[in-house]
């Protein structure tokens, strides 16, 4: 709670209403959602060395206040195997934003720990003028996308909630395995649930959240990418 309440009246005093990645994902730590190794490399040596710290396959993405949506203009590199591939994806990743956006303002290159595919799923909350925030949760990709196959609840959400909420979508069944794709760790996307219903409920500036995508394991998730604004 201290940590999340310190980096949201950072931002405010900086005139910001959404929390970088970095930041997104310290509060996620905070409360217990598991998220991927991270260190913000200010230099093309510092990503390198880091790269070699957190361990290859690696990722790289861009870290901007002006840029919410980073693959969308060439701001996220996956699968880099060794530090020349970091040093190439580094400028890679400033190239493409200059040139999809000038006038960027760029805190650093994030450098982190690149999570195995595995099914994919999507934790949000929104606030509602009258209900306040409410939880969402879906499959990631076209079931969200093309599908809008998601299911909502008013938080503070109970555990029962978080598990009716991830039975009832249409895709439930895959959460339980199929063909090569392994069982999914239930209890840890309850975990998640709960986690952000908790962060939600004591942060009441949060207007939007978006774990998106949170991997999942037959043991454990990850939360690869995170997204905070503020009201
Ligand atoms: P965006 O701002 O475009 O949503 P993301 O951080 O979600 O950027 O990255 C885009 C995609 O790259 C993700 O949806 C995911 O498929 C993949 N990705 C990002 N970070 C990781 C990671 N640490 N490990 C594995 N895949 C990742
Ligand atoms: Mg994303």
């Amino acid at each position: 709670m201290k940590e999340t309440s310190r980096i949201i009246s950072q931002a405010y005093k900086e005139g910001r209403k959404s929390l970088l990645e970095t930041e997104a994902k310290t509060v996620c730590m905070e409360y217990g959602i598991p998220v991927t190794k991270f260190e913000l490399a200010k230099s093309e040596e510092e990503a390198v060395k880091f790269a070699n710290a957190i361990g290859f396959p690696t990722v790289l993405k861009i870290v901007s206040p002006d840029i919410i949506h980073k693959s969308d203009i060439g701001g996220v590199i996956v699968g880099l195997k060794n530090a020349d591939d970091v040093r190439h994806g580094y400028n890679q990743i400033l190239q493409n934003v200059k040139k999809q956006d000038p006038k960027a303002r760029i805190a650093g290159v994030l450098v982190q720990e690149m999570a195995p595919s595995s099914t994919e799923v999507i934790v949000g909350a929104i606030k509602d003028p009258q209900f306040g925030p409410a939880i969402m949760f879906g499959l990631g990709g076209v079931f969200v996308e093309v599908l809008k196959d998601v299911t909502f609840r008013v938080a503070p959400i109970t555990e029962d909630d978080a598990r009716e909420m991830i039975s009832e979508v249409k895709a439930y069944p895959l959460l339980k395995g199929y063909r090569n794709t392994p069982p999914s760790d239930i209890d840890a996307i309850t975990n998640i649930l709960l986690s952000t219903s908790r962060l939600v409920t004591d942060h009441l500036e949060i207007k939007e959240l978006d774990l998106n995508p949170v991997i999942v394991y037959e043991k454990g998730a990850k939360t690869v990418d995170a997204r905070i604004i503020l009201e």
